[in-house]
C-alpha cells in the first residue's frame, strides 16, 4: 500500500543537530511529500526503549538479572560480572550471545531469568496505540529479547495486536542484531521488501544493517544508546526522539 508522508521540519532540524542524513540528496523539502517515505509498506519497530520511554528505565531491571546471573553462572563480585556483561555485549551483540559462546549458557535459561522483572512502570501510550492503528501497511517488532518476553510488555502497552509479525532472538538463532543475518532472515520469513521498508530503533549501531539492504533507518535518540553511534552517522535517515510523537504527526501531514 503506497501512503505519502510529509517530512516534519522538527525532524530535519533534529536530524541536523545531530549531523545526520535527514536530506534527499542533500536537499530540504520541508512541507512536501517525502520521497525516503513515500513507499513504506512494511514498519519494524525495536521494542525496548523504542515502542515505551526509555525515561521508564525498565531495561535496569534486565541490566540488574543480567549481572545477577553473570555473578551467579562465575561465581564472581558484582564488578567482575558487570565487566564480562558489557564485554559480551559490546563484543557479541548482545550479552546471550557472549555467554552462549563463552560460556556455553542455554539460552532459555537465561532468558527466561534476566526477563523475569516487573513491569509495572511501563503503561499504554493512547497515542501510540492509535498512531500504529491508523499506520498503514505491515507492521513488525524486531527485538534481540525473546518473544514471550516481548508479548508480556507489548500486552502491558495495550500494543498486543498491533503487529502483524514478531522476529525474536529465538527466530535469529540467538545471533542477534547487528549482524546483517538477522535482517535478512526476518526479510525472508515475513517476505519483507527491505526497499520498501522502514526500521527505527534506540541503538544507532543497529541501523546500518538495515541501512545496507536498502530500508529507511529512524535513530530514536532518547538518550538509552549504548553503542557508537558517531560510527554511523550516515547510515541514518531520520532522528527522532519519541515514537509516538513522530508517527502522529506524520499521519497529521497524510491526511491535511
Ligand atoms: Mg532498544
Amino acid at each position: 500500500m503506497f501512503i505519502s508522508l510529509v517530512q516534519r521540519p522538527r525532524q530535519t532540524d533534529a536530524a541536523l543537530r545531530h549531523g545526520a542524513d535527514c536530506m534527499n540528496d542533500g536537499i530540504r523539502y520541508p512541507g512536501r511529500m517525502n520521497p525516503k517515505l513515500a513507499d513504506v509498506e512494511s514498519w519494524i519497530f525495536d521494542l525496548d526503549n523504542s515502542l515505551y520511554p526509555a525515561s521508564t528505565n525498565l531495561f535496569a531491571l534486565i541490566d540488574e538479572r543480567m549481572e545477577a546471573y553473570i555473578r551467579r553462572l562465575l561465581a564472581c563480585d558484582s564488578v567482575e560480572a558487570r565487566r564480562v556483561q558489557k564485554a559480551h555485549f559490546r563484543d557479541h551483540g548482545t550479552t546471550l550471545a557472549g555467554l552462549m559462546r563463552e560460556h556455553g549458557v542455554d539460552p532459555a535459561d537465561f532468558l527466561d531469568f534476566v526477563h523475569d522483572i516487573d513491569l509495572a512502570r511501563i503503561a499504554a501510550d493512547p497515542v501510540l496505540i492509535d498512531a500504529l492503528d491508523r499506520l498503514p501497511g505491515r507492521k513488525f517488532v524486531f527485538t534481540n529479547a525473546d518473544e514471550a518476553y516481548a508479548a508480556r510488555v507489548l500486552d502491558r502497552l495495550g500494543l498486543a495486536n498491533a503487529f502483524d509479525g514478531m522476529h525474536d532472538i529465538h527466530a535469529m538463532d540467538y545471533v542477534p542484531k547487528p549482524d546483517p543475518r538477522a535482517y535478512s532472515a526476518l526479510c525472508e520469513r515475513h517476505g519483507i521488501d527491505p526497499k520498501r521498508a522502514l526500521f527505527a530503533d534506540d541503538m544507532a549501531r543497529n541501523l546500518a544493517p538495515a541501512k545496507a539492504l536498502g530500508m529507511v533507518t529512524v535513530w530514536l535518540d532518547n538518550g538509552s544508546e549504548r553503542g557508537a553511534e558517531e560510527a554511523n552517522r550516515g547510515m541514518i535517515d531520520f532522528v527522532i526522539d519519541d515514537i509516538s510523537v513522530w508517527l502522529t504527526e506524520m499521519l497529521a501531514e497524510e491526511m491535511a
